[in-house]
């Protein structure tokens, strides 16, 4: 029976519908059912299509933390039920996320899957949000190249699909991408490149006219484009462009974007000379920024303030908020650092966990197969060894040993007597046996010996040693004036038929007690000796 029948959840209807949402409010609205399903639904495969839900409406809410881990909840699930698109789909979702938080260990472990699974995506909806989610990953550990061309393949398979908004987010994405690539090489004294910003301000324009109001606010889009101008050295037309579309600020325009538009504003006036209003843009730029906890565009904000009080010949100000600048860099680098350490440590728990499970398991086993007097193995053993050895021999003997009259020995010379001599009898029994032979302790005064591989002559031998043996044993330590001597059973049989060979051995073994103990009868019924 199909699950999302019987659990009335419509598990492929909400992973669309969170797959194509193309607002928060849409994502949202799927939230009260995935909860209620999510209290219900216990099948692996089930809550991974829940969680993965879950961990995109969490996306478009920015609760970057929460949707991590449902990512990387669903994307375990999936991989244990063997769906392995969604098994990437969920990975490379948490492998943005992780890289928004700035968990570098979890970001790449889940990336390196994304990649090494991309390839065998033909689905191209599938294809756009991983490529998508990979740049994402490759922006925010600075590799802007890579970026663009993740964003890129995004883009291919967003314009195959016919997804507007899609090839909207990713045109912002590689128009942004190509800039801030080009702003690291400035900064890195490479010199400007201006083909690099020709693209960005070509593919920032193509994204003014493609744009769809909804997810693309105008506002974000013309403010890329004057940073990009600005980057160029268009100082007057990145103002020009500010200019032209304040206006178009509205209640709806996150606060960020009002900083993101302050902090180019900044830039631009500075460049031009405008000191005192570029000043006051980039205070207004870090009063915003600092109310969000994006540590990255603090340090950018700072900067600028830090350029603009220069410029100023505030030289004591720029020199205090550079300082701070240094501070923030110096946090996150050392956050970044400690986390290799962290990631090593939980590494090893893991190992020591694995290892002591490991362990405790070997050892409960051992102890469920081995017997608390003697030490010597017990039934379970014998039985595990026998259906081991099926695998590998045709042939088995069987050999059982009861001591004789054991129950006088008790009743003669005590208990703890007859716990001596089972102990010393079975520790006998199994000295005598090479590897690849087994002696155990059958239960009472009983001990089998199995023997791969023999014939009945060679077990009857072996029997007859054994015999020997144990009326030879030197027992004065034990109890003076103490015989102990044993009967042997002993029969053949094929290996996979053990049983029937153990039987036999047994009818053998009450044979030898008929005949007056101390004796080894074969599966011929015959006593060999006495
Ligand atoms: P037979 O020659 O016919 O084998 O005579 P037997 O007395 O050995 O025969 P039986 O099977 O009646 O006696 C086995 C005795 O072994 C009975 C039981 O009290 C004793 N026994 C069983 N388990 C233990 C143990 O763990 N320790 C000790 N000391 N005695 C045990
Ligand atoms: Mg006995």
């Amino acid at each position: 029976m199909n699950e999302s029948v019987r659990t009335d959840v419509d598990f492929d209807a909400l992973l669309k519908r969170t797959r194509l949402a193309s607002t928060p409010e849409d994502s949202e609205a799927c939230l009260p059912e995935i909860m209620r399903a999510l209290e219900s639904v216990a099948a692996p495969g089930d809550r991974a299509r829940l969680l993965i839900c879950r961990a995109r409406v969490r996306s478009f809410q920015s609760l970057d933390r929460e949707a991590c881990e449902d990512a990387a909840a669903a994307m375990t699930l999936f991989e244990m039920v063997g769906d392995t698109e969604l098994a990437l789909d969920a990975a490379s979702l948490g492998a943005a996320h992780a890289s928004l938080l700035g968990n570098v260990s979890l970001a790449s472990e889940l990336a390196t899957k994304s990649i090494l699974g991309l390839d065998l995506v033909s689905d191209d909806r599938l294809r756009m949000e991983i490529t998508n989610r990979l740049g994402i990953f490759c922006y925010y550990y600075l590799d802007y190249d890579r970026a663009v061309e993740q964003f890129e393949f995004s883009l291919a398979a967003a314009e195959r699909l016919g997804d507007g908004e899609r090839v909207c987010r990713e045109l912002y994405n590689i128009a942004d991408a190509l800039l801030l690539g080009s702003q690291q090489q400035r900064m890195s004294h490479v010199g400007i490149d201006i083909d690099r910003l020709e693209r960005a301000e070509a593919v920032a324009r193509r994204l003014l006219l493609e744009e769809t109001a909804l997810v693309n606010p105008r506002l974000g889009n013309y403010r890329l484009l004057a940073d990009v101008l600005c980057e160029l050295g268009r100082v007057e037309d990145a103002l020009q462009v500010l200019d032209e579309f304040r206006n178009e600020a509205n209640a709806i325009t996150p606060a960020t974007q009002y900083g993101d538009l302050a902090w180019v504003e900044a830039r631009c006036l500075r460049l031009a000379g405008r000191v005192e209003e570029a000043l006051a843009a980039a205070h207004r730029d870090v009063r915003i920024i600092e109310t969000s906890e994006d540590e990255h565009d603090l340090m950018l904000s700072l900067e600028e303030l830090a350029a603009c009080e220069e410029a100023a010949g505030d030289l004591k100000s720029a020199l205090a908020h550079t300082r701070e600048v240094k501070g923030h860099m110096w946090a996150i680098h050392q956050r970044q650092t400690r986390q290799l350490v962290q990631q090593v440590w939980g590494a090893v728990e893991m190992e020591r966990d694995h290892r002591s499970l490991q362990t405790q398991a070997s050892e409960a086993t051992r102890s469920a197969e081995e017997d608390a007097l003697t030490g010597i193995g017990n039934r379970r053993l014998l039985e595990r060894f026998l259906n081991e050895e099926t695998a590998r021999e045709t042939e088995l003997a069987c050999i059982i040993a009861d001591i004789d009259s054991f129950k006088e020995i008790n009743d003669t010379f005590g208990h703890d007597v007859g716990d001596a001599v089972l102990r010393q009898i079975g520790q006998l029994l199994s000295s005598k046996t090479r590897t690849g032979q087994l002696a155990i302790r059958y239960g009472g005064d009983e001990f089998v010996i199995a023997l791969p591989g023999v014939d009945l002559a060679g077990a009857y031998g072996f029997a007859e040693r054994l015999r020997l043996a144990i009326s030879g044993l030197d027992w004065t330590a034990v109890a003076p004036g103490i015989r102990v001597t044993a009967s042997l059973g002993v029969a053949c049989g094929p290996a996979k038929d053990w049983h029937v060979a153990v039987t036999a051995a047994d009818g053998r073994l009450l044979a030898a007690k008929r005949r007056g103990r101390n004796v080894v009868v074969t599966a011929s019924s015959i006593a060999l000796s006495a």
